[in-house]
């Protein structure tokens, strides 16, 4: 029986220092705390959330979420719309059947005109795509529909009460079919090592992803393991696939025990090499996108933020492939976070003054400047 306790939040926006370049996120925000979906290797059970011990059956529902967001948001002066991303906990869970947070905050970021980033495995966010849309028209709108697997079976082990994987590709078609301005796409993340990594099950998902005319696919090799989300994960394994718990040893380099975790977070580089470069044929042969196109504001940050694209893009590309990839990465943060134009920035010749920015990443940038760029807007807002 799930319990939802009423509460008042003080902070309800989190704000990066540096954004997520995967979903291109500046801000997140968790409509809800916990998550009745109680996948079994949900990150959100790791220690440092402090989530409800009972994750999946108490959910914090956070209470005068509309208009204390209005509030941050209209009383924000530093603040600048940029893409917010729904939190780590999935904002389409059945409680907002029943609370609408989720819908409500949509509405704030709206009237205010902040780009939206959704990630769900809920059939219900089909029910909010009118604001979707609507914000997707105004700014930019994308949807992350997670599908780790197309085998039901598999399914229902690790996300025991999430709609079946024909029904979430069936919401990103039904998107795909009813709006114009948002993007839509897969979070093939986690790729779980020996349940759903074989040749034949990456293969399958390219092509069933591809098929359902998803704008993207966004994948993510091995399940990260961390105190006790990793404690929970391993007694579902142990008790559903007890042989695969010596091959989960050696690749996070541990020895189980029910009590404690004290294994690595992440797979051996090894396999992720292997899992990405997999992962990556896959996207050229069935031509399927493995970025989100990002949201580009329309003032002094436009040339800023298309230049970082191109840059993250590419670090993206090289750390996939296991290259040097992080001058890139860093450029890219820092020209994202610039306070005026890269535009002005380049016409005073220093551009060498930008952390990270060497002499080839100089010569990247400008082959990519457009220095006839408007620069009206710099410091507007400053
Ligand atoms: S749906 Fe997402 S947030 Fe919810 S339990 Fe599953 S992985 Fe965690």
């Amino acid at each position: 029986m799930v319990e939802y306790i009423e509460k008042e939040f003080k902070s309800i926006l989190n704000v990066f220092k540096y954004i997520d370049s995967w979903y291109w996120c500046k801000y997140t925000i968790n409509t809800y705390n916990g998550c009745q979906f109680g996948c079994i290797y949900c990150d959100s059970r790791s220690a440092k959330y402090r989530m409800p011990t009972d994750f999946e059956n108490t959910i914090i529902v956070k209470k005068n979420i509309k208009e204390m967001l209005d509030k941050r948001l209209t009383r924000a002066r530093k603040l600048l719309p940029d893409v917010v991303a729904t939190g780590s906990n999935d904002p389409y869970q059945p409680a907002e059947a029943k609370y609408k947070n989720t819908r409500q905050c949509l509405e704030v970021f709206s009237k205010h005109k902040y780009p939206v980033s959704v990630g769900t495995k809920s059939k219900l966010v089909l029910r909010d795509l009118d604001i979707l849309e609507k914000i997707g028209k105004d700014s930019w709108c994308s949807i992350c529909v997670t599908i780790t697997t197309n085998d039901q079976e598999i399914s229902k082990f690790l996300e025991p009460r999430v709609p079946t994987p024909k029904e979430r590709f069936d919401v990103i078609r039904t998107i795909k079919d009813q709006t114009n301005y948002i993007q839509a796409g897969v979070s093939f993340i986690p790729i779980v090592p020996y349940l759903c990594d074989s040749d034949e099950h990456l293969e399958a998902m390219a092509k069933k992803i591809k098929e359902t005319g998803a704008d993207f696919i966004l994948f993510g090799s091995g399940v990260t393991m961390r105190d006790l989300q990793a404690k929970w994960f391993l007694k579902h394994l142990n008790e559903r696939y007890p042989e695969l718990i010596e091959k989960y040893e050696e690749l996070y380099d541990f020895k189980y025990n029910p009590e404690s975790y004290e294994g690595k977070y992440t797979p051996k580089t090894s396999y992720h090499k292997k899992i990405n470069k997999k992962m990556l044929n896959l996207c050229e042969k069935y031509e399927l996108p493995y970025r989100v196109k990002r949201f580009i504001p329309q003032d002094f940050r436009r040339m800023n933020y298309s230049i970082a694209e191109k840059l993250l893009n590419e670090a993206y590309r090289q750390q996939m492939l296991g290259k040097a990839w992080s001058k890139k990465y860093w450029a890219g943060m820092n020209i994202q976070n610039l306070k005026e134009s890269i535009v002005a920035i380049a016409k005073r010749n220093e551009l060498q003054e930008i952390r990270n920015v060497n002499d080839e990443i100089e010569e990247f940038i400008r082959e990519n400047l457009d220095v006839d760029e408007d620069q009206t807007g710099l410091l507007r807002f400053l």
